[in-house]
């Protein structure tokens, strides 16, 4: 079977488990009591794992909000970034859900945290497209969908902007991040994406679930701006804060 096909039939075998689940009366996704329609009931939701005062560039705490050090020494190829959640308990685990076990309404889910974290900070100005982060071809095919793109699909069609996924791919494919200590990320993901789009002047949002060290967003944006972007924002659904 064709590459292409497999991945077609998954992504309807996807649909299909989620009309089914949606049919069901909804049951929040963390505690399983009745949440009212929604993904997460209203309680769970204000537990959440929120983000303090952070550095509007690379989302990492600082004490008044203001520009961290690191961003301020070295600006990064990015202009800035929106987090709805810091990664910890239980948003690690919805995260994880969505990518390795096909949740795709954490997608929408996700969107929507994502969007009322962009109003929050007072941010009217909207992108001139999305952009999800690549995956690896071969992850693709093996996981049946990319979850940034799912994310970035729900942003696009809520905001009525535009999705880019043509043009923009990861040519290759190291060890995951994940797998790598901190400080080996950076030169793991050099070479790791390719634009073949013309983004002149355009300001272009990368979506991701997680944003870890950010080296693979800052590897993204540095081959956008290359193609022309004049400004790329990311629009994460979760932060990890730094070992402290
Ligand atoms: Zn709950
Ligand atoms: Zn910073």
């Amino acid at each position: 079977m064709s590459n292409f096909l497999a991945s077609a039939l998954d992504t309807l075998r996807l649909s299909a488990l989620e009309a089914a689940r949606r049919a069901l009366p909804q049951r929040c996704e963390l505690c399983a009591a009745a949440s009212a329609g929604e993904l997460i009931c209203a309680a769970c939701a204000r537990s959440l794992p929120r983000l303090g005062p952070a550095c509007a560039v690379c989302g990492l705490p600082t004490p008044g909000g203001e520009l961290c050090g690191q961003c301020l020494a070295h600006p990064p190829p990015f202009a800035a970034t929106f987090a709805a959640f810091a990664y910890a308990f239980p948003v690690d685990r919805l995260m994880h859900a969505l990518k390795y076990h096909g949740r795709l309404a954490l997608s929408e889910w996700s969107a929507g945290a994502l969007l009322v974290e962009h109003a929050r900070r007072g941010s009217t100005a909207l992108p001139d497209c999305f952009v999800p982060l690549p995956l690896a071809s071969d992850r693709q095919r093996e996981r049946g969908y990319n979850q940034a793109s799912e994310i970035a699909r729900v942003l696009a069609r809520r905001l009525a902007v535009p999705l880019v996924r043509d043009g923009v791919r990861r040519v290759r494919a190291g060890p995951p991040q994940a797998a790598l200590p901190w400080t080996e990320r950076a030169r793991n993901v050099r070479g790791a994406f390719a634009c073949a789009l013309d983004l002149a002047g355009l300001t272009i949002a990368v979506v991701d679930d997680v944003m870890t060290t950010g080296a693979s967003l800052a590897e993204f944006a540095r081959v956008l701006r290359a193609a022309g972007a004049a400004r790329v924002e990311n629009w994460v659904v979760a932060r990890t804060l730094p070992p402290a």
